[in-house]
């Protein structure tokens, strides 16, 4: 029995002997299957033949990965240190000991958080490894591929629009991309959000929405009332 993971997209799936027929992520609109092909792999067999950069992109961030060679669609996650303990935004699929060993040097991980489900990844071996929780919107639950006993004690889902991680970070759902796509929102210092595919920054400095839609709106309104500083890590 193997927890099958997805090559195109990186999305672990519950353990079997034999890959699923094919990966429900991919065969969506918003991913892709790849033109050679549906292909698997497990964590085993990436382990030694990947190996994630990680460095650090502003105070208290450091980006873990994207892995090398180039694994899937390229995700990385952030680790944001915290004085109430560190938080993983979004995640990537290759956990290995190196990885582990360096973000224990940064003291470990208290909760991961995902934007949509681009990012599930290996999600759940990281909650397992790390012994913490992971937060998921409750409108992207039909995309969770772990739904065994450990996903099940591990994943968390949450409703609404706003959820409190710690005093000064929240997540906020603006859907759009997926109905439960959510950005990270920081008031640390000059504050700053992590956007996950919600939003981009153009190369001319605009911002773009994927799939524009009313409720996207809305809820940007009050970001933007909120935000003081209007610093973008997209992920
Ligand atoms: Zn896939
Ligand atoms: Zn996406």
């Amino acid at each position: 029995m193997q927890h099958w993971i997805c090559e195109t997209c990186g999305v672990q799936y519950d353990a079997s002997s034999k890959p699923p027929a094919s990966c429900l992520i991919c065969q969506d609109d918003r991913q892709y299957v790849a033109s050679s092909g549906q292909k698997w792999t497990n964590l085993r067999e990436m382990q030694g033949r990947f190996c994630n950069k990680t460095f650090q992109v502003a105070n208290q961030v450091l980006s873990i990965g994207p892995t090398q060679p180039k694994f899937a669609i390229g995700q990385r996650a952030l680790l944001i240190k915290t004085s109430q303990g560190n938080i993983l935004w979004d995640c990537i699929t290759l956990l290995d000991d190196a990885t582990k060993a360096e973000i224990d040097k940064h003291g470990g991980i208290s909760m991961i958080a995902i934007s949509h489900p681009h990012f599930y990844d290996t999600m759940v071996a990281w909650a397992e490894a790390f012994k913490c929780k992971v937060l998921i919107h409750q409108a992207d639950a039909k995309w969770v591929m772990r739904t065994d006993s450990i996903a099940k004690e591990l994943l968390e889902f949450w409703s609404g629009n706003c959820k409190q991680l710690n005093d000064s970070i929240e997540l906020v759902r603006l859907g759009g991309h997926f109905a439960g796509s959510c950005i990270l929102y920081s008031k640390a210092g000059k504050g700053f959000i992590c956007t996950g595919d919600t939003i981009q920054v153009t190369p001319d400095k605009m911002v773009s929405f994927m799939y524009r839609c009313v409720s996207v709106c809305e809820q940007l309104l009050i970001i933007i009332f909120r935000l003081t500083c209007p610093s973008l890590f997209a992920v």
